[in-house]
Order: C-alpha cells, then structure tokens, then sequence
C-alpha cells in the first residue's frame, strides 16, 4: 500500500502544500512505495517560526527535566525497535541485523544526552583577582538544523537533535528525501516522550528547504552529514551567513595490513567493513592496503571466496537472513557498476565480478573484489559507495602510510598489526581522524566524538560527544566582584540615629 510522508511542525504531521513529490522506492524490489513532499520554502520558515517560539521556553527548562524527555524517548524507541528497524530496511534496503545495529549506535547517542546536567556544568575559579570570582556557563545557542543522508536513516539525525535538544535548543531536521520515514517516527516518539511542540520539526525536501536553513538569520547553527560537494557547499554558505557549521562529508577508508597481521582476524574484519551495508557506509573499509607481495597473494586466497559467496538479497524476511542488501537506487547501482567497469578499463584485476548477481527489479549488485589497484586509478581516488574493495600492494609500511596521507579523505582508517611499535607509530602519524588498531571500523563511541580530517570534514567540531556539546552551546564566562556590602558595616548594638 502507497504511503505520503509530509512535515512535523509544532507537534503536528501537516500535510504539505508543495505540488513537488519525490518517490520513495523499495530498494529490494525497485518499486515505488510511497511518496515524499518536496516542501516550499514558506514550510520551511513555517518550521523555523515554530521552532523559534518554542525555544524561548526550552531553553529554561532545567537540565534536568530535558535529561528526563531523553530518557523516556529512549525507552520508546526500544519498545518500537523491531518497527523502526523494519521500516529503515525497507526505505534503505540495508539487512535486518543491521538496522537493528543502527538502531543501537543512534540510542547510545540518546544515552549520552541523558547525561546532560552533568556535561553542563561549567567552570569556576575563585579569587581571580582579590575579591573577584570567575565562572563559565554553556548556554544553548537557538535554533538548529540538522540535514542528514541516506545511508543511516535513524543513526545520524540521532548524532544530532539529542544532543542539541538536551543542551536547551530547539532543532529543525531535513532528512534524506530518499527514506524518509524514520525522521518523521523518531518525531513522533519524542512528542510521546514529552517534548513540548516546536522543540523538533522535520521538513521534508531538497534543495529548496535546505537554502532555507543555511540563509535565515534565525538558524543559528548547522550540522550536515552527506557527500564532500554538498558539505563543502552547505559549510560555505551557512558560514557565509554567520552560523556555527560542522559538515561531515566523504570518504575512502584503508585498512592497512601488515605481514605480521593474524590474516584471519585481518580477512574477517574486511568481509564486514567493506561488504556490510553493500559499502554504503561512511566507515566502510574500500582500500585494503597489503604490505608485501606474499602477504596479499595469502589475503587475496582468503578473502575471494568468501566474497563469491556473499548472501546477497533482500534486507527483511529472509532465514537465514541475507548478508547483503540492495543500493538505495537504480542511479546509485548504475554508478556503482560503472565503476567496476572503469577498474577494467583501467588495468585492475576483478578477481570477484559482483555484476553478474540480481534478484528481479531490486538494486543488487554482488561483491566485487580488485586486486592490483594503483593510486592514480579513479577506483582508488574517488569514493564508489558500495560493495567494491581495492587492494593496494605496497612495499613495505612507508609506502602504505603515504599513500593514506596524501588521500584527499580522512575519514576512517584501521592497521592490523601484531607489533605495538607499528600500531603506534601509525595511530599518532597518520592523517585521518579515526584510527583503529586490529578494529576495522572505528566508529567512536557516543561519548567520544565522531569526525574525520581533511576533505571528509569541514568546520572544527565533531558530531556528539563533547565536541557535540560544545557545537550545541555558547560558552559565556562571568567575572564577578561585589562592592564591599552590609557585612562589612553591620551592626550588632540597637540602631540609633547617627
Ligand atoms: P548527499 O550529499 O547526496 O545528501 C545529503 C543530504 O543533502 C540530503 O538530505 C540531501 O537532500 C541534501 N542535498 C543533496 N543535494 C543538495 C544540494 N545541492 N543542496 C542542498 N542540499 C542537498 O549524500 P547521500 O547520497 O544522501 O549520502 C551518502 C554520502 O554521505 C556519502 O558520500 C557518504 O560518505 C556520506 N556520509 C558521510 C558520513 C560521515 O560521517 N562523514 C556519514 C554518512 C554518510
């Protein structure tokens, strides 16, 4: 049955007035199954209204009482899991399993705003001069927005609005126009939990409505999660209009692989860091950088026939369950393709051909594994988004570690190592901002912070943790002295007349 997804504005779903619709498609099946308002700009100050009105009470509400929304909201988004995570593996496409796990990571965001009386305390010193007491204080910064892509429906507007939220602010989120639904359920939710109306909205849209947030003088902050142009543009524009930005882009995550790796351990990391999610992920390993010739002759007999025999098919109602699921869509699958053809053409030995694999009208794709992948070849520089792993064959560490420095990203990169001096040597001079060691995907965990270097980030402040409570607030720092007062002059005897 067709379904329409329209806006949240002030505590209420309102039916769009647009005449434009984008359709959502059912990646497993390449059938349209619902459709999405594309909104107007006037919705879009509509949300922004809405939410300016709502902050003037938010913002005074203690802490506490904002912690306390947080925690039942996590509390309902638990009791819907199995909902939610159903209706992010039918707009995306993405396996059961794995919604589920986005589901969890998103929550322990949650989690960590639950905290927040205690991450807004500020500082105090005493006596900075005699007589004189300082103190800092973190204080919401208003009206935030949040634009967010496709691949983590749930998990990535999760890394945003609960942080904002609990810091004192009210939020606008545009999510990806291609699933949906999930912004508009978490919304719903969070109304349950008792957010008052306003605090969060959605608008649904493109381009139009995300013009809007990066030019009103009333958004004060902006966090975008998406490809390196659009967050180059967003950052660029919403800068240019005096808004606090972090704007979170692209990637082409190495996972480097010493002779001295446990091979098992390194092959079994890769078939989940490169092929899990079909590679839309922005932590998806798609370099496997191998040391020595021997080594990656030894990698590549492992690991190809594990990649031949992915379980690739639908993301819901499959036992056993599927490894892989469908791309978001039939243009990302053509590009996908396009891109195996072009590491043909470019001299790169396909070991695992995925082209051959489909299922009807869904957008599948299986496997692909190259080997002998140069650094001027575009299957290397450019990011491919999907289930297509390069190794790189490299001579010795040196080698490997330039190669992931002088990458234009810096999102994610991983070392497999049994030699602690290599591991540390690589951890403090590589370029990129989230290292793991013998850990493929180093995703840090929601009271740490979540950002890249280089081209996959633009602006200072990382996604939630403390660089997210820092993004949320502005610091103000008092400095307080007091005139000498009655204590000095009180007295003890019966007041007469002087
Ligand atoms: P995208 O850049 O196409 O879209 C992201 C958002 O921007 C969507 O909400 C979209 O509606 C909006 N948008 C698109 N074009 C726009 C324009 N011209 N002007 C204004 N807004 C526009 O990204 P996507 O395809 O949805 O997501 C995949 C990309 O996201 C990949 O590049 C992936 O690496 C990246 N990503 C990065 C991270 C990270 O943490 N660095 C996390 C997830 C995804």
């Amino acid at each position: 049955m067709s379904y329409r997804i329209d806006n949240f504005i002030d505590g209420e779903t309102i039916e769009s007035r647009s005449e434009r619709f984008g359709a959502i498609f059912d990646p497993a099946t390449g059938q349209q199954q619902g459709t999405v308002a594309l909104s107007t700009a006037a919705e879009c100050l509509d949300a922004i209204a809405s939410a300016e009105r709502a902050f003037a009470d938010w913002s005074q509400t203690p802490p506490l009482v904002r912690a306390r929304v947080m925690f039942r909201f996590k509390e309902l988004m638990e009791q819907h899991r199995d909902e939610l995570a159903r209706l992010i593996s039918r707009e995306h496409g993405k396996v059961f399993s794995d919604a589920q796990g986005e589901l969890t990571r998103g929550l322990e965001v949650v989690e960590f705003a639950c905290g927040i009386p205690h991450l807004l305390k500020g500082e105090h010193s005493l006596n900075v001069g005699r007589g004189v007491d300082s103190h800092s204080m973190m204080q919401p910064v208003g009206v935030c927005a949040g634009i967010t892509p496709f691949n983590f429906p749930a998990m990535v507007p999760l890394w945003m609005f609960p942080v904002a939220l609990a810091c004192g602010n009210s939020f606008i989120l545009k999510p990806s126009e291609k699933d949906p639904s999930l912004a508009l359920r978490m919304a719903e939710l969070l109304k349950q939990a008792g957010l008052p109306d306003g605090v969060l909205n959605v608008v649904n849209g493109d381009k139009e409505v995300v013009d809007v947030l990066l030019t009103d003088p009333r958004v004060q902050a902006v966090s975008f999660v998406g490809s390196t142009p659009i967050a180059q543009y967003i950052y660029a524009t919403a800068s240019a209009h005096g808004k606090r930005v972090q704007a979170l882009g692209g990637a082409k995550n190495h996972m480097l692989v010493m002779p001295d790796a446990d091979l098992d351990q390194a092959v079994s990391a890769l078939m989940g860091a490169a092929y899990g999610a079909a590679g839309e992920r922005c932590m998806a390993i798609s370099v496997a950088l191998v040391v020595g010739d021997a080594t990656a002759d030894a990698l590549v007999a492992k690991l190809s026939p594990l990649v031949a025999a992915l379980r690739v098919g639908p993301g819901l109602g499959q036992s056993p369950e599927n490894e892989m699921g469908p791309l978001i869509s039939r243009e990302h699958l053509a590009k996908v393709r396009g891109y195996v053809d072009q590491g043909v053409a470019e001299g790169a030995e396909l070991v695992v051909d995925g082209r051959g694999v489909s299922h009807g009208e869904g957008y599948f794709i299986g496997g692909s594994l190259f080997d002998r992948v140069g650094p001027e070849m575009r299957i290397y520089r450019e990011e491919i988004f999907g289930p297509v792993l390069a190794i790189v064959r490299a001579p010795d560490y040196e080698t490997a570690l330039r190669l992931i420095n002088e990458h234009e990203y810096g999102n994610g990169t991983a070392i497999f190592t049994c030699d602690g001096d290599t591991a540390r040597d690589f951890t403090t001079r590589v370029q990129v901002g989230m290292v793991g060691v013998n850990v493929p995907i180093p995703v840090p965990m929601a009271f740490h912070s979540f950002g890249g270097w280089k081209r996959s980030i633009f602006g200072p402040l990382n996604m939630h943790g403390p660089d997210g409570v820092r993004f949320y607030t502005r610091m103000k720092t008092v400095t307080a002295r007091w005139p000498q007062s009655l204590r000095a002059g009180a007295e003890f005897s019966m007041p007469t007349m002087k």
